[in-house]
């Protein structure tokens, strides 16, 4: 009971960005080499993603969009061990209820099938032959729920949301290429070949990370790789700070400042750099009072950690003509 509260809490949709999320989480975890995300009017009006992955079995469908119909948890213990990104089961479900949603989908071995749900009542389903993979297409989100949508703010920044998530998905993910096109306009594309320093090119551009500084460093407990900007290069802000922890995206205040503290004096105040770090570490280190649908994350030997980074980026600064 407490656990099912505990990650229906997570579930919430709240705006495009989260339908993204979801979405993309759920292409990532059928194995997909491709995503493709679509959206228009930041994601107000459509929000598609296409992928190359597993499929569903036509007769599947329907249960995929039924809530809690697949959650993969077990126990609490569970929550920590988690390989897949989906284990709640309830995203579709979710989506599709407050929404006008398609989903074309087909295995390697099956037919593939087009479904359409409009307010989570399956409309129609029928037969559709295409490649394997799966496009789900979301369209006028909230169109019956209107208090939710007094709380979408402006497209500037609803899109800022999306590109901040699809971001984050690739840099976590740099086996997998990734698009994202708004209203017809290209704005990330990575080339999906396991190369982070290629994927954060693929992000900010070619120019931007070809003047990137490797760093990397490590102590008994953690093992530190990744890029940082120049600080003059910057006009990047608190976004540009991206950690990945055994190769997922958190989000830590206190890490992030000791990445601005390897800086010191170098960078101007209020301005921040461009900054991906991947950390290895013993699982065991991450705080398990975290919940871990949140981004946020403890750690319990966050000081020594923060003096590595801080460490690792001084040093490296220190070996550039600044
Ligand atoms: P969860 O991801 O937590 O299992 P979702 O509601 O997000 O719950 O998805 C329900 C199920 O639908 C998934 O478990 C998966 O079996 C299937 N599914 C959803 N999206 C895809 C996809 N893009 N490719 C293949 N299977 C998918
Ligand atoms: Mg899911």
């Amino acid at each position: 009971e407490i656990l099912s509260n505990q990650i229906a809490a997570g579930e919430v949709i709240e705006r495009p960005a989260s339908v993204v999320k979801e979405l993309a989480e759920n292409a990532i975890d059928a194995n997909s080499t491709q995503i493709d995300v679509v959206i228009e009017q930041a994601g107000l009006q459509l929000i598609q993603v296409i992928d190359n992955g597993d499929g569903i079995e036509p007769e599947d469908v329907p249960t995929a969009f039924k809530r809690h119909a697949t959650s993969k948890i077990a126990t609490r213990q569970d929550l920590f061990k988690i390989q897949s990104l989906g284990f709640r089961g309830e995203a579709l479900a979710s989506i599709a209820s407050v929404s006008d949603l398609t989903i074309e989908t087909a295995t390697a071995d099956s037919l593939g099938t087009f479904a359409h749900f409009k307010g989570g009542v399956l409309e129609s389903q029928k037969t559709n032959p295409i490649r394997p993979g799966t496009a789900v297409t979301v369209r006028d989100l909230f169109f019956n729920t209107p208090a939710r949508l007094k709380y979408i703010k402006t497209f500037q920044t609803e899109l800022a949301n999306v590109i901040d998530i699809v971001n984050r998905l690739a840099m976590s993910h740099p086996q997998i290429a990734f698009t994202l096109t708004n209203d017809d306009h290209l704005l990330l594309k990575t080339a999906g070949n396991n190369d982070l320093q290629q994927t954060i090119a693929g992000i900010y551009g070619v120019s931007m990370a070809k003047k990137l500084l490797p760093i990397s460093d490590h102590d008994l407990d953690f093992k530190l790789t990744g890029y940082v900007s120049l600080p003059e290069l910057t006009r990047a802000t608190r976004n540009y700070l991206s950690i990945l922890i055994n190769g997922r995206y958190i989000k830590n205040y206190q890490l992030n400042k000791a990445i601005i503290k390897g800086y010191g004096s170098k960078l101007m105040v209020g301005r921040y750099p461009v900054a991906v770090l991947n950390i290895k570490m013993d699982p065991l280190l991450i705080d398990v009072n975290v919940h871990p649908t949140k981004q946020e994350v403890r750690l319990s030997k966050e000081p020594a950690l923060m003096t590595l980074i801080e460490r690792a980026i001084r040093k490296r600064l220190s070996t550039e003509n600044l």
